[in-house]
């Protein structure tokens, strides 16, 4: 499964600080077998994957689309803009989780070292491997269960 992750407000605050359990998270991911991408309407940001040692477990880093989501998905796969398409996305901006299925994630703005959020993550990650489903209120289906009769 291809697990696209926001930077801004998802793995990093806005000083730029890692949040809590960001690279344990990724490193059990990749052990699981499942593929991580970055992205971010900000650009390409390998800075922010090197500078916190996330490059080991990230399979590639993107532009993601700031509109028309699935359209614009869509259009960079034909043109080769991206290798994968998304099957789970993170993101603190909840309406491309809804396009595209995924969770929408607490905002991790200000540091807060007790943020918990990269576990729900992980449950929720688990939840939709073993039934295609989660309980958790962050999680959001992929677009083709909604278009399914
Ligand atoms: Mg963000």
């Amino acid at each position: 499964m291809n697990i696209f992750f926001d930077v801004d407000y998802t793995i990093i605050s806005y000083d730029g600080t890692l949040r809590p359990g960001v690279k344990e998270v990724f490193e059990q991911l990749k052990q699981d077998g499942l593929d991580i991408y970055v992205w971010s309407g900000m650009g390409i940001r390998w800075n922010v994957v090197r500078t916190h040692g996330l490059a080991p477990f990230v399979s590639g880093v993107y532009e993601k689309p700031i509109q028309n989501y699935v359209e614009a998905v869509n259009a960079m796969l034909t043109r080769q803009e991206l290798p994968v398409r998304p099957e789970f996305v993170v993101d603190d901006y909840p309406e491309i989780v809804t396009a595209l299925g995924g969770m929408a994630i607490r905002p991790f703005w200000a540091v807060d070292m007790r943020d918990r959020e990269m576990e729900r993550v992980y449950r929720i990650v688990c939840d939709y491997r073993r039934t295609g489903t989660s309980s958790d209120t962050a999680f959001r289906p992929p677009p083709s269960d909604h278009s399914a009769p």
